[in-house]
């Protein structure tokens, strides 16, 4: 069904939306005392209502309990991180003792590989795709070189085609094939921080298991955003940010995957803390360490509870919704941007190229959009005008709108300002 580009239209859809009511869980940021319009969602996702509160309960118990708060509090701190494995476990199609949260996903990408990229013999590469995200560069290249390895050598990046700035999932596949022996590691984002892109994750999975390679992916712009089947898909590890999509707050907490074949293992290269020891005899301060049999093992501290309270508020929402139903909407939502963004074009006679792929298969809630020549005007008057997107240089917007929390509506209204500004 597709919607017109009309405020009716917009309304009437908002009014047939079930997922509309949780827009109202969040703050949205306030401009001339209106909500803007706000599509970074994939950026740094909204406050839910809920996280003050759920604050606030940590520090009164802290205050209420000092160190009993350990075991006394309403959240016991001492068992804090198992509050987020159900819910985070459903998000990513994973077994709950597959998932843990625990710091920041560069950390965890760290942490993992570690364990998991274990170059040998000719087995020393990491394939990754061209233009990832700084952080990921920096974290493969330093891991290959923490290994004695030249990057140079080591790191096979394959590089976006430059008309469509997009990789063709085929050619991950066909490149996976054809350094099918040197392979140690292949790690991707799963959905592309800058186009938005999603790779067919299953087979891509499955022709890196084929050929004896690891496969991760970093999933930032993927959890909660496109619905996931981690375990099934033999997925060895993976990790993703909770601040973006997932809501826990400025530089919240991260999560990890990290497939049940490899639990329980001692001989596991691992850098080891006693939050990742096994719980019964955790505080007889034994010297060996023996790992717990879950994803838990790769912890290293105890949880900084009042960082990670805010992602308990977000997943409650997200445990209501559903994954499936989140997916559904978004496709509607995502559709009806990009059509209103094609309006605009037309409207304006100003040429704009959609970045993202056009086949709702290959993309999550991003639509990232180039404007020769006005972009950066535009984008600049659409700030003025209380929208919250994205600018990338040379002249790339990138918009999400959110299905838990952007209407119809907001959509039809930044269709309304593209158009008058592309127009000026
Ligand atoms: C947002 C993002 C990061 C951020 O890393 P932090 O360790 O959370 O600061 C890393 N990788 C990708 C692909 C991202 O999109």
């Amino acid at each position: 069904m597709s919607i017109s580009n009309t405020l009716e239209a917009a309304r009437a859809a908002d009014k047939a939306d079930a997922l509309a009511p949780y827009r109202e869980h969040f703050l949205f940021p306030q401009k001339q005392s209106d909500n803007v319009l706000y599509f970074t969602g994939n950026s740094l996702g909204l406050q839910p209502k809920g996280a003050r509160a759920i604050i606030l309960e940590e520090l009164d118990d802290w205050a209420r309990w000092g160190v009993d708060g350990h075991i006394e509090a309403k959240r016991p701190w001492l068992s804090y991180h198992e509050i987020f494995a159900n819910s985070l476990s459903k998000i990513v199609g994973a077994k709950e003792s597959e998932v843990v949260a625990m710091n920041g996903l560069t950390t965890n990408l760290h942490l993992l590989m570690v364990s998991f990229f274990r170059p040998e013999g000719k087995r020393t590469k990491i394939l990754c795709e061209g233009k990832a995200f700084p952080s990921d560069q920096y974290a493969l290249k330093s891991q290959l070189r923490f290994h004695g390895l030249d990057p140079q050598d080591h790191l096979i990046e394959l590089m976006p085609d430059p008309e469509t700035e997009l990789i063709d999932d085929e050619r991950i596949i066909k490149a996976i094939d054809e350094h099918r022996d040197e392979i140690a590691l292949i790690m991707i984002g799963g959905v592309n921080y800058y186009t938005g892109q999603w790779f067919d994750m299953e087979r891509i999975t499955d022709a890196g298991k084929r050929a004896g390679a690891i496969v991760a992916w970093d999933l930032a712009h993927a959890a909660g955003n496109v619905p996931l089947e981690l375990h099934k898909w033999n997925v060895d590890f993976a990790a993703w940010c909770g601040y973006k999509y997932l809501n826990s707050g400025p530089g919240g907490v991260s999560g990890v995957f990290i497939h049940e074949k490899h639990h329980g293992k001692t001989e596991t290269p691992r850098f080891e803390g006693w939050w990742g020891h096994n719980k019964e005899d955790r505080f007889q301060m034994p010297d060996t360490f023996v790992p717990i049999n879950s994803a838990e093992a790769w912890q290293l501290s105890n949880a900084p509870v009042l960082s990670m309270a805010p992602l308990r508020a977000s997943l409650d929402l997200y445990d209501q919704v559903g994954m499936q139903a989140l997916r559904t909407k978004s496709l509607a939502l995502t559709a009806y941007l990009e059509m209103v963004i094609q309006d605009a074009s037309k409207n304006s006679g100003q040429a704009i190229r959609i970045i993202t792929p056009s086949d709702p298969k290959k993309r999550g809630c991003q639509i990232s959009i180039s404007v020769p020549g006005k972009g950066k005007a535009a984008f600049e008057k659409l700030s003025a005008a209380g929208v919250i997107a994205d600018w990338r240089e040379p002249d790339v917007i990138r918009l999400a709108p959110v299905p838990l929390y952007n209407s119809f509506e907001d959509v039809y209204h930044f269709g309304q300002l593209l158009t008058k500004f592309l127009k000026d």
